[in-house]
């Protein structure tokens, strides 16, 4: 991509907030910085970011408020990047509709891979055509028209639920999937007993994982839920 897309800063840790900004621009991406929510809100509503990262402990208003006031009316990506390592703070971002969460400290390198997922999403988004009917990450081939799931060329035999888990995995590739995102997009009901994403994410990854003891394919976000890895590699 030639022409890269804004993204909104939402921080008000300026040491933090000007190594993102200068390592964002260094990868051809503009940016936009805000220091309070407040401002944050101006930035985007002025300015139409494409992207937004967003810190949720701010002097003038909590991080999840924002998250949900954008949600009513926008689908714009939002990483949530907060040093609060909460598991809860974690899943209610994701649950108002955070697109993926990011730990303070962390790295450079992962943080701008999830920005590249961010900015995949978009293209999905904005594109007026399907997406590829077959899809291939590493071992594993889908070929949705056909309903047929391989590993190494062999054919694997799913049941409609693992299909589905599988495909919602696909669908949102690169992001984390709360267990209570899953439950409610493959079963189609919402519960605070989660144990059956449990048991069909275990038997999906006895049939697509090589080894289910070291996954290559769906990795496990320890409380938080699931995330297929992604098929470009990093
Ligand atoms: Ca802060």
């Amino acid at each position: 991509m030639s022409e890269r897309c804004t993204i909104l800063i939402i921080e008000d840790d300026k040491y933090i907030a000007n190594f993102l900004a200068v390592s964002l621009q260094k990868h051809g991406y503009t940016v936009l910085v805000a220091d309070t929510a407040a401002s944050g809100l101006f930035y985007y509503t002025s300015n139409h970011p494409d992207i937004i990262l967003l810190d949720l402990g701010l002097p003038d208003r909590d991080g999840l408020e924002i998250i949900s006031e954008l949600r009513q009316h926008d689908t714009l990506p939002i990483l949530v990047v907060s040093a609060r390592g909460q598991e809860f703070e974690k899943i209610e971002a994701l649950d108002l509709g955070a697109d993926d969460y990011i730990t303070k400290p962390f790295h450079m390198g992962e943080l701008l891979a999830r920005v590249r997922v961010a900015e995949r999403s978009l293209l999905t988004r904005s594109s007026p055509q399907p997406a590829s009917p077959i899809y291939r990450n590493r071992c594993l081939t889908v070929d949705f028209d056909r309903h047929v799931v391989q590993i190494d060329d062999q054919d694997v035999h799913l049941t409609p639920i693992e299909f589905k888990l599988l495909q919602l995995l696909i669908k949102h590739e690169g992001k984390v999937l709360t267990h209570r995102f899953i439950l409610r997009e493959v079963w189609g009901y919402e519960s605070a007993d989660t144990s059956n994403v449990r048991v069909f994410m275990a038997s999906l990854r006895r049939k697509i994982e090589k080894n289910s003891a070291s996954p290559q394919l769906i990795v496990t976000e320890v409380g938080v839920g699931y995330r297929l890895t992604d098929s470009e590699p990093v």
